[in-house]
């Protein structure tokens, strides 16, 4: 009998712990999701025809990154859109990405997960941000990336709360293991309207920045014109507005 109940005690453990492993799976992939958020929206790219598509880089920033980057957007004539941290973005990186007429995102201050902190958590580290991005001279951002791509309810509130559009990806992440393998990797997911995602800032980020010339000369070879993300947000509206196809 004390052996039953034992037996029945731990199938019971097992059936909760079992329970408890797929609800916190559950919300780790809900948090992930690309393209859905709980309690507000999470664009992962925008529904369109035209040859589009909009390179986002994320973190930092650092010179090492912009010092890759920014030459190559130059020579294909591309903008991109940089997501920055606040703690990072001194005045002098910021204001180098804005003279040569890229667009900046909020990506928080701290780089941390933002998930199960409270509302002034979120606001404050979404305020602190814009106010360094607009002291480096860029324009109060509108659209932000939360780090890790992880979000849960109270964030995408807080993004709603700032005027914000909350940016995720459809193609480009997780790196590869070298450059090559890589590219193929984006470009094989890249569509119409999609929205890449980078990572060149840090040293560790060598494979990405040694792919970007691939990736690049690839886009333009397929004759994708390579935009701001509201630039591709507004190219949505303005075909809605028309209705036409084009
Ligand atoms: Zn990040």
């Amino acid at each position: 009998m004390a052996v039953r109940s034992a037996r029945r005690r731990l199938g019971l453990g097992a059936l909760l712990a079992l329970a408890l492993f797929l609800a916190a799976f559950g919300v780790h992939r809900l948090s992930k999701a690309r393209c859905f958020a709980l309690t507000g929206e999470a664009i992962c790219r925008v529904e369109t025809r035209a040859p589009l598509v909009a390179l986002t880089f994320d973190d930092g920033p650092t010179a090492l990154g912009l010092d890759t980057v920014l030459p190559l957007l130059h020579r294909y004539q591309a903008r991109g859109t940089f997501f920055m941290i606040g703690k990072l973005a001194t005045p002098q990186l910021v204001a180098r990405v804005v003279a040569d007429g890229h667009e900046i995102g909020n990506h928080s201050f701290h780089h941390k997960q933002m998930m199960f902190r409270s509302a002034a958590y979120y606001d404050a580290e979404i305020a602190d941000t814009d106010r360094v991005l607009q002291g480096g001279g860029a324009p109060l951002p509108v659209l932000f990336r939360p780090p890790f791509g992880k979000k849960l309810f109270g964030l995408p509130l807080a993004v709603a709360r700032s005027h914000k559009r909350m940016i995720m990806w459809d193609a480009g992440d997780p790196p590869d293991r070298d450059p090559q393998a890589y590219a193929r990797k984006v470009l094989a997911e890249v569509r119409p309207g999609s929205i890449i995602l980078i990572h060149p800032m840090y040293a560790g980020n060598a494979t990405e920045r040694a792919a970007l010339p691939l990736i690049l000369a690839e886009l333009a070879r397929r004759g994708y014109r390579m935009v701001t993300v509201s630039q591709l947000l507004a190219s949505h509206t303005e075909k809605d507005e028309t209705g036409g196809d084009s």
